[in-house]
């Protein structure tokens, strides 16, 4: 009878999945930073590492923040125009559903294992697959927010007649939720990553190059503070020689093994 492939028939990697586990199970408040990586698996490219869209087709060029800056009525136009039109990356978007690593984060925080996930996708996921506790610190796509008073709201709920759309709340323009390249991240999810990152007796990092700042610094502030590193990605990174432990698999293979560990008592 054909075997499923397990993390565990790798020798290296499933001796990193049992460290972990007994990590896990010692720690009190666990944080996730997470990145494009988690998703690579739901069909959602990632920028850089292998098959990355950038590795593939160069940097974007990084003008959008100040367009809307100058001109948010143009800016939702070309915003509008390229949903409707659509593009390799955005129909990976609309498409995609959570994998199982997803699913594994949504136990592990129902086990009371991970306290809390900062992630770095703007992709919806996490929640969609049952994860709780999560800071976005780079928006969420679905998502709107007010300049003004930092109100969100569904996407789909604002009327898009009339660019750009006001906040119902203060009359403040609305932005996708999305930060873009030179804007600030949003204050209440920069202040949130940041008390969880000092609260976090252990950190994992998962699918994430951990090049883009201030999420790469999570990991480093947490790690001088005592909390041990477990990383998760199928490629090297800056992190890796910092990590207490690295598993070097597909997130959405490693997560659920580590959910079956720490299910045996
Ligand atoms: P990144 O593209 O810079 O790096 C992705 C990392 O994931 C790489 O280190 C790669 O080796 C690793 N990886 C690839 N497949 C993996 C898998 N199956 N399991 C585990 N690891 C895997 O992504 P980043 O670090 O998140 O930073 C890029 C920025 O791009 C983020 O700020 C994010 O907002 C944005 N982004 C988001 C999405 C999304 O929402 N799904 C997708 C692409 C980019
Ligand atoms: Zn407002």
């Amino acid at each position: 009878m054909p075997q499923t492939p397990s993390a565990l028939d790798n020798v290296e990697v499933a001796a990193a999945l049992r460290a972990a586990a007994a990590l896990l199970r010692r720690s009190h408040h666990a944080v996730a930073l997470v990145g494009a990586g988690l998703s690579a698996e739901s069909g959602i490219p990632t920028y850089r590492g292998t098959g990355g869209v950038w590795t593939r087709f160069g940097e974007p060029t990084i003008d959008g923040w100040e367009l809307f800056q100058s001109d948010p009525a143009e800016w939702w136009r070309i915003a509008v125009e390229r949903r409707v039109g659509g593009s390799e990356f955005a129909d990976a978007l609309e498409r995609a559903v959570p994998n199982q690593g997803h699913y594994a984060m949504a136990d592990l925080e129902q086990m009371g294992r991970l306290a809390h996930v900062i992630t770095q996708n703007i992709d919806n996921l996490h929640q969609v697959a049952g994860s709780r506790h999560v800071t976005e610190i780079h928006g969420n796509r679905s998502k709107v927010r007010c300049m003004d008073c930092g109100a969100r709201d569904r996407l789909e709920t604002v009327n898009l007649d009339r660019l750009p759309p006001f906040c119902p709340e203060c009359g403040g323009v609305l932005k996708n939720d999305v930060v873009m390249f030179g804007e600030p991240i949003p204050a209440d999810a920069l202040e949130a990553c940041y008390r969880e990152t000092l609260q976090a007796d252990l950190f994992l990092v998962i699918g994430t190059s951990a090049v883009v700042y201030p999420a790469a610094e999570f990991p480093l502030l947490a790690r001088r503070r005592g909390a041990p590193l477990i990383e998760v990605n199928t490629e090297e990174t800056d992190l890796t020689a910092f990590a207490e432990v690295v598993i070097r698999a597909p997130a959405g293979i490693a997560l659920p093994a580590l959910v079956e560990l720490l299910l045996v008592p």
